[in-house]
């Protein structure tokens, strides 16, 4: 009786132990969490110091240059077309006027009148501003096709040195990743080394400290260390190890749990059946087979255990003798007379009500 009836506590105090249980495994769960990241955050191969010392630098500022160039032919024939666009503006406009002048003077024409100097000296003038703007125009034109050519072959040229440098990296990219992978194997090693000793901690605590009052540390600090190695695992090893590594732990959590409950079921230990005969006591049905115990006052009344809570807040109608009883169905003694007092006590509880004589019921029958 003694090592499992130890003071339970009030429900407040029980409720807040468990609650800054969660909160030391937290706790240690962040600070292992930081010493182990510290400790991974050497740093790794650098890829662009690689690609400097392993790629012919020479390819680099070509293609460099060649985007250069690529971006001030495209700019340049922005400029020109833009020149075009005013140009073309301007030409349409000295053409209204030509066209105008020209109407001007058909109608003066018409009318007998000869043409001023100055009517023709302005249709002349604007003749030759458009012929200028038009030839303008065509210079552009031919300078814009110039230039995209030029920037056709610049882009073959980009291309190619592109095509040329992809495949020139594509050995140091695997040298990188190759010794990326040896560095992380390395930090994987070195969090390992931080955290395997914090296991063995952990789980020394567990066995010296499970089923006492201070089991909580032991599983807070415990949950905390195998939650983090469970992170750290994942992250280092390649999903396609771990995921079997995972499975493994479960399986094997899987299994003891299961065992564990089946062992119970099949020989139970003593708290576990006081806890059941118990159940049932206050129940008023029978712990063995459930059949309810109808004694005392409650001996003509129908009762299943969901509807005894109403039915046990009636006042007792009788006042029946206490009475030895056995269960009418399955035979199991139930009430019976203290072998100390004479009065009547629960067979299948451990102490007698009436003089506190802690008898070795017959608690394993059934
Ligand atoms: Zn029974
Ligand atoms: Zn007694």
């Amino acid at each position: 009786m003694s090592e499992t009836q130890h003071n339970k506590g009030p429900w407040f105090h029980r409720f807040l132990i468990k609650l800054l249980g969660v909160a030391l495994a937290l706790l240690c769960f962040w600070l292992i969490g930081f010493v182990v990241n510290d400790l991974g955050h050497l740093p790794g191969p650098n890829y662009i110091e690689m690609e400097e010392r392993m790629l012919d630098q020479s390819l680099v500022e070509r293609y460099g240059a060649l985007k250069d160039s690529i971006r001030d032919t495209k700019r340049t024939i922005g400029e020109q077309q833009k020149r075009q666009t005013l140009l073309r503006d301007s030409t349409s406009n000295s053409q209204r006027t030509m066209n105008q002048l020209l109407a001007f003077q058909k109608l003066s024409l018409e009318k007998d009148v000869a043409p001023s100097v100055e009517e023709q000296q302005a249709l002349a003038e604007s003749q030759r501003l458009f012929l200028s703007n038009q030839k303008a125009y065509q210079d552009l034109n031919e300078r814009i096709s110039e230039l995209t050519d030029h920037l056709d072959g610049l882009e073959a040229q980009e291309r190619e040195l592109k095509t040329t440098l992809n495949e020139a990296r594509i050995p140091i990219r695997a040298e990188h990743r190759q010794l990326q992978r040896g560095h992380d194997l390395r930090m994987a090693g070195l969090k390992m080394a931080v955290l395997l000793p914090l296991l063995i901690v952990a789980l020394v605590l567990f066995i010296k400290l499970r089923g006492g009052p201070y089991a909580i540390l032991a599983y807070a600090v415990g949950a905390a260390v195998l939650v983090k190695v469970v992170l750290v695992m994942h992250e280092y090893f390649p999903s396609r190890y771990f995921k079997y590594i995972l499975i493994g732990v479960c399986l094997l959590i899987v299994l003891r749990a299961l065992f564990y409950l089946i062992r119970v079921l099949a020989r139970p230990q003593r708290s576990w059946l006081l806890k059941q005969y118990r159940e049932a006591y206050e129940a008023f049905v029978c712990p063995v087979c459930a059949y309810p115990i109808r004694r005392g006052p409650m001996k003509y009344l129908y009762w299943d255990r969901r509807s005894i809570r109403k039915l046990a807040s009636r006042p007792a109608a009788t006042d029946e003798p206490d009475e030895p009883y056995a269960c009418p169905a399955c035979s199991t003694r139930l009430y019976e007379k203290c072998a100390k007092c004479g009065e009547v006590r629960h067979s299948m509880l451990p102490t007698c009500q009436n003089c506190g004589d802690t008898a070795e019921a017959d608690s394993e029958s059934g």
